[in-house]
């Protein structure tokens, strides 16, 4: 590992000051849960960290509209246990346990999960080409071994997926991430703050160099959506999602009223569906239904050597999710 520098800062102000002296340098530290892996590796080589454990953003509050407002120092483990999450928000719960280990996600923060870096192999072997740790210089996972790869919204500069399952429950519930720069406070939707690989595969997401997170926002539950976060992985924990599903759906009076669909495991962001969604609003909850919009979902797949299987096992796992809050919702008229 090479040397840096390290501060502690208490408070938010103290925070940006600290980065401010070189911020494309430095880095801040949360949970650590990734960042120290990368610099063990050689793949982060900050010059400067700032240490945020200490800041007074570890609080979990009901924000005036009815939504609620989830600091960024807040654990993993804390946030899924937390009593109104699991009433107003299950499905967030539900992607969180889905993640990690019980030990990672007592250490890992909710801003932390955001910045998470891509699993992909090749980026953290410095002996292999990756356009991701160094801009321009291939990607050896296009021609080797892609099978935990991108389907959806890859490049020709990258074909990584990004490995949070938080995130795509926070991608399905419209949540908002907000944050403070040199330039003042601003909030991204979260939808935009992920990016797609495009020419610049080194950038993850749309912050600034030397902006912190503060807090994530989740406006107010919907009354009668029912959600789930269905997760298919290699194996039955502690494995990055081959494919998952955020899903809520309301049915009234025999057709879709509300539905909220977002993947993980198929992109380098959270991938929020948008075409399935369009396509099953004001229709009847059928299989069938179901089928056509996963299957207009997945039209602009790419296939790799080793991923075509993720294709067929998203549209089945749209199709089953949906169909079972489906069920449980006839059930309980
Ligand atoms: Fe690097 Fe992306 Fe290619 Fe993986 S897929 S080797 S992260 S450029």
């Amino acid at each position: 590992m090479n040397n840096f520098s390290y501060g502690r800062a208490t408070d938010t102000a103290s925070a940006l000051q600290l980065i401010s002296i070189d911020p494309p340098t430095s880095r801040f530290l949360a949970g650590g849960t990734n960042l120290v892996d990368l610099m063990r590796e050689g793949i982060e080589q900050p010059q400067s960290v700032v240490d945020i454990t200490r800041l007074p953003l570890a609080q979990v509050e009901q924000l005036p509209n009815g939504g609620l407002r989830i600091g960024a120092m807040v654990r993993n483990s804390h946030l899924a246990a937390d009593p109104a999450v699991r009433k107003n928000y299950p499905l967030l719960s539900e992607a969180i346990l889905n993640g990690a280990s019980a030990q990672l996600r007592n250490m890992a923060t909710t801003g932390g999960n955001l910045m998470q870096r891509t699993r992909c192999y090749y980026f953290y072997d410095e002996a292999s080409h990756c356009n991701k740790r160094n801009s321009g210089s291939g990607c050896d996972a296009i021609g080797g071994f892609n099978r935990i790869h991108a389907i959806l919204g890859s490049s020709q500069n990258c074909i990584a997926t990004h490995p949070s399952d938080m995130c795509v429950a926070l991608a399905a519930l419209d949540a908002t991430v907000n944050v403070t720069g040199k330039n003042g406070d601003r909030s991204i939707p979260f939808a935009e703050f992920h990016r797609l690989p495009g020419d610049t595969p080194d950038r993850d997401t749309n912050l600034e160099p030397g902006e912190l997170i503060t807090s994530v926002d989740l406006p107010a539950s919907s009354s009668g959506l029912q959600s789930l976060y269905r997760k298919v992985r290699d194996r039955a924990s502690y494995a990055f999602a081959l494919v998952s599903v955020a899903a809520a759906l309301k049915i009234e009076a025999g057709a879709i009223r509300d539905v909220r669909l977002a993947l993980g495991g198929v992109a380098h962001k959270p991938w929020r569906a948008t075409t399935a969604e369009k396509a099953l609003l004001g229709k009847a909850p059928t299989p069938q239904n179901f089928e056509q919009a996963a299957a207009a979902e997945l039209a602009p797949a790419i296939p790799r050597r080793d991923n075509a299987f993720k294709i067929e096992l998203a549209k089945r796992t749209i199709a089953l999710a949906l169909d079972q809050l489906a069920a449980g919702q006839r059930g309980a008229q």
